[in-house]
């Protein structure tokens, strides 16, 4: 299904969240560990959405990954940015680690792979994305791709 609201939130009340159409507005300052709020990605993944905006491509969450998580190997058609609140990450194909308060621009075009080392319990980021993530196998093959409907489905 595409939702045609627009840009849309995720509002939460005592026992369930519901999606709601944002205007000049806030969210309701939830806790990180409010399990309920972190909707499952994949193997050791989760994030919670705060934006899903179907009429530019665009989404805003918090993106969770424990322990020996890894976001597979893809690219953006656009820039990403993000700002780490807990926890460690890196790429693979970069030497630097990023840390809580470290800002992180994607740039379009570029394939990276961001894994969470064993040590590290889990990692919570806040990124903001434009389009799409595609995946891509050690080939260079497409698997997959996200993007705010697939978001929206999960
Ligand atoms: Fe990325």
């Amino acid at each position: 299904m595409i939702w045609q609201w627009g840009l849309i939130g995720l509002l939460c009340q005592k026992n369930h969240c519901k999606p709601r159409r944002l205007s000049l507005t806030s969210l309701p300052r939830l806790s990180l560990t409010t399990e309920r709020l972190w909707v499952p990605q994949a193997d050791k993944i989760w994030f919670r959405p705060l934006i899903l905006n179907t009429t530019n491509g665009e989404w805003v969450n918090l993106l969770r990954i424990a322990k020996g998580g890894v976001m597979n190997r893809h690219r953006h058609p656009a820039p990403v940015y993000g700002y780490v609140l807990k926890g460690e990450w890196r790429y693979l194909e970069h030497d630097w680690v990023a840390k809580p308060g470290t800002f992180v621009f994607e740039p379009p075009g570029e394939i990276h792979t961001l894994v969470v080392d064993e040590e590290v319990e889990e990692m919570i980021t806040l990124f903001h994305v434009f389009g799409a993530l595609v995946y891509y196998d050690e080939d260079d093959n497409l698997i997959q791709h996200d993007d705010v409907h697939t978001k929206i489905e999960m």
